[in-house]
């Protein structure tokens, strides 16, 4: 299958969803995305006429090749993340992907995905600022199978009712004022407020062992 014939495979080993394709000449191509245990996915593109303008009103029709839509297909959905940038998409030499095709592919993948990481890396190390990293470096380290701090947004925190402190969601306490947020929780931990103070494990602990104490030395 050369540039001549009339259709082109585009590649894809990325489970990641492309927004279709717009080109005046052929309105929009949808690119596949792999399903869940497949290893790739296959789009068949179809050259198509296009018209030149010549001036003075009058065009001319020319032929673009299947081959030429699909590379600038491909190169258009990995070409914009920077040095190496590369999203798993590719063009087929024949009807169907080879091996060394996609074992290339995957190789070219991994390099970028672990250069995104050692960016990623780099800005947490310098910021500790989730912000800074993008849903491309999460994904990355995701596919590579990597366990980074910089890998979940931090829930945004509450406010304390009491002294507007931030504070966590669901916390039975406010670490600042110590007002009890969750009464209900409070109890279960033991941190039910006796006589203006909370009762901690410790208390409660040595309370026994004053009562202990006051028991020996009355059996005496
Ligand atoms: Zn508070």
């Amino acid at each position: 299958m050369g540039t001549n014939s009339s259709t082109a495979v585009l590649v894809n080993i990325s489970t990641e969803k492309w927004p279709p394709r717009l080109r005046t000449y052929f309105g929009s191509l949808n690119v596949r995305s792999p399903e869940p245990g497949e290893p790739y996915a296959i789009t068949v593109v179809s050259g198509c006429d296009g018209l030149m303008d010549i001036g003075d009103k009058r065009t001319m029709p020319y032929r673009i090749t299947a081959q030429e839509i699909a590379e600038d297909i491909a190169r258009e959905i990995n070409g914009d993340s920077g040095e190496g940038s590369f999203h798993g998409v590719f063009v087929a030499a024949g009807t169907a992907p080879t091996e060394a095709e996609l074992a290339e592919a995957r190789r070219r993948l991994e390099e970028f995905q672990r250069r995104l990481v050692t960016a990623a890396d780099l800005e947490w190390e310098r910021t500790k600022n989730p912000m800074f990293i993008t849903d491309l470096d999460r994904r990355a380290a995701r596919q590579l199978g990597l366990e980074k701090p910089w890998l979940y947004d931090p829930k945004p925190l509450a406010e304390c009712p009491v002294c507007a402190e931030k504070i966590k969601h669901g916390v039975a306490v406010c670490r600042s004022c110590h007002a009890i947020l969750d009464r209900e929780k409070a109890a279960q931990y033991g941190l039910f407020p006796k006589e203006g103070k909370a009762a901690t494990d410790s208390q409660r602990h040595r309370d026994k062992q004053e009562r202990e104490v006051a028991k020996n030395d009355s059996q005496k």
